[in-house]
């Protein structure tokens, strides 16, 4: 497949013709590789129409927050009506966020059983995992049962090549690099930020797509032969340089908060709101939270306790002032 995968976030916010051009385009580019989410609103849907025909030159990845058995089952059923298809490359659990939803997924009866079974009968070809927190991509690539690995990676959060990587090589599975640009962190250097990712040695980096333009330059990184050059990479170093004391990874070390703040989560509201202009998203989000930015108390617990030394308390007014 193509190193390049189109990440099916974006698509969400076009209309069903934009969305068949765009995919035409990434087809046209060789990007082969096309990743959605039950949670992506209609994002399968789109998907499924725009590659009407073409399924075949294809490989479709999509996943499923189900953590039991049945509940997965009927996910399965779900995307493969959205995606027009009778078997799905690859499916993966998406994102356990904890020790025991992790533990339920794996065990008798839990969502992995599905995806076994689906695959047993032909509806999947491929079982994943995807999340955030490294230590459970880990712990759960140990089982033996995951083909792949996807999480956030990029120049400004490379920590993968310590943990993850190695123990996806270890097990045989290939690693998909969700957030290329670092939430939009390097958007001003795309052709650099994808191409150092793929570098650092995972196997596809996964762009959210929605623009023919932006279609032709993420494919045309993929694409680029030979290491990148040091102007570019000395540019790329500045930008994360420039975003170190700031750029929150969702580890969740910081927690807890004494005042109850969600902290990661806070940060994320911001980052969505300042660097992907998802304004209404951020505001609702925001306002089904009982603690917000200015309940910050600035104690400092949690800047001792991030490994990144982030000046939590700092970044709290700073989104205070920025998330109207
Ligand atoms: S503030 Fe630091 S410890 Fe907390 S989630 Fe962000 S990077 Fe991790
Ligand atoms: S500095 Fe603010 S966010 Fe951090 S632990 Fe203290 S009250 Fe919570």
């Amino acid at each position: 497949m193509s190193v390049i995968g189109f990440g099916g976030i974006p698509i969400q916010g076009v209309d069903a013709g934009e969305a068949g051009r765009v995919v035409r385009a990434a087809l046209e580019e060789g990007i082969t590789l096309f990743d959605s989410a039950r949670v992506y609103t209609d994002s399968e849907e789109k998907l499924g129409r725009a590659l009407q025909g073409r399924r075949r030159e294809v490989v479709l990845a999509t996943k499923s927050m189900a953590r039991d058995r049945a509940g997965m089952a009927r996910e399965i059923e779900t995307s493969l009506a959205a995606l027009r298809t009778d078997c799905i490359d690859l499916y993966q659990v998406h994102n356990p966020g904890s020790e025991e939803q992790l533990t339920q997924v794996l065990a008798p009866g839990g969502a992995l059983e599905a995806l076994e079974a689906a695959r047993a009968q032909g509806k999947v070809r491929f079982v994943g995992l995807t999340g955030h927190s490294r230590p459970l991509l880990a712990r759960a690539l140990g089982c033996g049962r995951f083909d792949t690995v996807q999480l956030p990676f990029s120049p400004l959060e490379s920590e993968a090549c310590g943990d993850v990587l190695p123990a996806a090589r270890a097990a045989g599975a290939g690693v998909l690099a969700m957030k290329p640009l670092g939430g939009g962190a390097l958007g001003k250097l795309p052709r650099a930020a994808l191409r150092r990712g793929l570098e650092l040695g995972v196997d596809v980096v996964l762009a959210g797509m929605d623009g023919v333009e932006q279609v032709r330059e993420n494919a045309a990184a993929g694409r680029a032969e030979g290491p990148l050059g040091a102007a570019e990479l000395e540019a790329l170093e500045a930008e994360c340089a420039r975003w170190a004391g700031e750029f929150c990874r969702r580890c969740g070390y910081c927690k807890p908060c004494p005042n109850g703040l969600d902290i990661p989560f806070l940060l994320l509201i911001e980052a969505y709101y300042t660097r992907y202009e998802l304004e209404d998203w951020a505001r609702a989000r925001l306002a089904a939270l009982s603690k917000r930015f200015t309940d910050c108390q600035a104690c400092g617990q949690c800047t001792e306790r991030c490994p990144y030394s982030l000046p939590v308390p700092e970044l709290m007014a700073r989104a205070a002032e920025r998330v109207r």
